[in-house]
């Protein structure tokens, strides 16, 4: 039987280390280091040489035996030295764990879409609560995307947009009105149109 380190146990198969580990309100917190090497540019793909600065950015993942796990990481920012690339710098990213402006990796933001999709935001932030996983009521909603419309649908030929007042009276909020002619205004189609009158002819 091998022995295990805290990475593999928390957090297997990332390229980190674990330098703390602790529980606040029964949660597990954990401040951890990207040790990978230095990353590409992610617009010219040339390797970074130089650090630029470092800093911390919290990430939440899936809980760990029933208990919350946020994990306080350490990332480097590097310069691109690539002298025809207009990226300065540039921050790197853990494979698994960390991506561009998201706060969770995959796996977590896969466990927050299920309940998106089942109970919706409030109903969906507290069952996050009692799990211990993180998911407020927006980053929830966040989560879901609009199902794609058909192509049939989207090339009726009826536009319609919401409006929200009119003239002749306000309507109610987010009705649609389609912008198509009514079948009596539409030339060839004159049954309920009233027949001109004759004039009297010119003496
Ligand atoms: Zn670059």
């Amino acid at each position: 039987m091998g022995l295990e380190t805290r990475e593999d146990i928390l957090l297997p198969g990332l390229n980190l280390m674990v330098r703390h580990l602790m529980t606040v309100d029964g949660n597990l917190k954990v401040d951890a280091a990207a040790c990978g090497p230095p990353g590409r540019c992610p617009q010219c793909e040339h390797p970074a040489t130089r650090v630029h600065r470092r800093y911390l950015r919290q990430v939440s993942v899936l809980p760990v035996g029933g208990r919350g796990l946020t994990v306080r990481l350490r990332v480097r920012r590097f310069f691109c030295d690539h002298g025809q690339c207009q990226r300065r710098t540039f921050v790197e990213q853990v494979v698994g764990l960390t991506e561009p402006r998201r706060r969770a990796p995959p796996e977590a933001r896969s466990a927050m879409r299920a309940v998106a999709v089942e109970l919706g935001g409030r109903p969906g932030q507290r069952l996050c609560t009692k799990l211990r996983l993180y998911g407020r009521r927006t980053e929830l909603l966040g989560q879901l995307t609009a199902p794609s419309v058909p192509a049939r649908a989207a090339d009726s030929g009826h536009r319609r947009v919401r409006v929200g007042h009119q003239a002749g009276g306000p309507r109610r909020a987010g009705s649609c009105r389609s912008l198509a002619p009514p079948p009596e205004s539409v030339e060839g189609r004159g049954e309920n149109v009233p027949p001109t009158p004759r004039l009297p002819a010119a003496a």
